[in-house]
């Protein structure tokens, strides 16, 4: 492993000076994904800067209807959540299927949004609940921030400070897991609030993606049955060892009928 600096600032303010003062300074959040990815030479930071000691990117609220979860919050605090469990329980039952729990007691939301992996959880829920991104610098709606395969709307050194998800009237996540890893063959999320429905799909293809025919279909008829004959094409789906295409376009109607019988049961 190569050598690098290591900062731990205490304010946003020291944070943006140290990540855009040195090339090649990244943020470290828990990390779960990036330093396996040093350890193996897949990046060679010039310096890591823990986000673990800046106040604002922590704490859980709930404020007109509205939850707001600091970015440094980890996977086992967003399920252990008394106030995310009884207001948004799809996010705490998603957080708890998480990894192991090692990786749930170390893994960030932040770090989850930020890395965009294809199988993450975080980015259907984020994409389905039409969550708000919270920026050093910004916002940025769920609809904007995904872009594909490992990447976002996010600018060089810009650092995501929270996540907000209104709060839905309804909601599911189900998830086909790789029972090596856990992290979604496909999972499905489906929100419900205000009339409108929201799905959205990971670890099908190379970037979470929605369904509008099922969210049209939901909206007419919040039922599993509603969705059932709807297929996603396979075109554009992943292939790999774990399965192919076909198959994981098979799996999103499954998983997304498994979603709406969760969110049946939030009403
Ligand atoms: C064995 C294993 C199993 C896993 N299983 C699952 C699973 O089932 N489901 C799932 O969803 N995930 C899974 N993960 C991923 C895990 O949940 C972590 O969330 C993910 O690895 C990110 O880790 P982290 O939060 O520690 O971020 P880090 O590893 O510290 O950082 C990840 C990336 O995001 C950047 N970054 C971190 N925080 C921010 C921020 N606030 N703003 C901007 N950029 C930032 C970093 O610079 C880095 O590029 C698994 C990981 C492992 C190692």
């Amino acid at each position: 492993m190569r050598s690098f600096a290591f900062h731990r600032p205490n304010t946003l303010y020291e944070m943006s000076a140290l990540l855009g003062g040195v090339i090649d300074s990244v943020p470290l959040a828990g990390g779960m994904t990036l330093l396996p990815t040093i350890k193996q030479r897949l990046a060679a930071p010039a310096a890591l800067v823990d986000l673990s000691k800046i106040p604002q990117m922590f704490g859980i609220a709930v404020t007109d209807g509205v939850l707001t979860i600091g970015a440094m919050t980890r996977h086992v605090d967003v399920a252990e959540s008394a106030e995310i469990r009884s207001k948004v329980p799809l996010l705490a039952s998603l957080a708890a299927g998480i990894g192991d729990p090692a990786v749930r007691n170390r893994g960030t939301i932040g770090g989850s949004v930020a890395n965009n992996d294809p199988s993450a959880d975080y980015p259907a829920a984020v994409l389905a609940l039409d969550a708000t991104i919270v920026t050093d610098r910004r916002e940025i709606a769920a609809d904007a921030f995904f872009k594909g395969l490992f990447a976002t709307a996010l600018e060089p050194e810009e650092i995501i400070t929270a996540v907000r998800f209104p709060v839905p009237s309804a909601g599911g996540y189900a998830k086909f897991k790789s029972p090596a890893s856990r992290y979604a063959l496909v999972g499905v999320c489906v929100a419900q609030k205000a009339g409108k429905i929201r799905v959205a799909v990971t670890g099908a293809g190379p970037g979470v993606f929605r369904i509008g025919a099922m969210e049209a279909a939901l909206e007419s008829s919040f039922t599993p049955d509603a969705i059932a004959v709807i297929k996603v094409s396979s075109e554009n789906l992943s292939s790999d060892i774990h399965a192919d295409a076909e198959y994981r376009a098979h799996l999103v109607t499954v998983m997304a009928k498994k979603a709406v019988m969760a969110a049946l049961q939030t009403l």
